[in-house]
């Protein structure tokens, strides 16, 4: 279940908001602090960042994949790169499982 955190520029507290799809609109809640009014803005979550950590390995795989393409020429061995990934993506779970934090 995608999971975001929200924190409050002005008076750093936290709120976290969950939504049931990652395609759903998420709107920043306001902050619980009475008498901030700070707009609260979203935050990096463990999540988003093991997402950061994937995505720079899949452009890490994709300069490795050009220089492999200078050197193959223009039909790289596309199973061997789907091999890697499933190598890879071995320790994800599967995408119906929920992520607890
Ligand atoms: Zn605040």
């Amino acid at each position: 279940m995608p999971f975001y955190e929200f924190i409050c520029p002005v008076c750093n507290s936290r709120a976290e908001v969950f939504v049931r799809s990652v395609n759903s609109t998420v709107t920043a809640p306001a902050c619980t602090t009475e008498g901030c009014e700070g707009p609260m803005r979203r935050a990096v979550s463990r999540f988003m960042r093991h997402l950061t950590e994937m995505d720079k390995l899949a452009e890490a795989e994709a300069k490795w994949g050009k220089q492999v393409d200078d050197v193959m020429g223009p039909s790289p061995d596309i199973g061997r790169y789907a091999r890697r990934y499933d190598a890879l993506a071995k320790d994800l779970p599967p995408p119906e499982q929920p992520i607890h934090e």
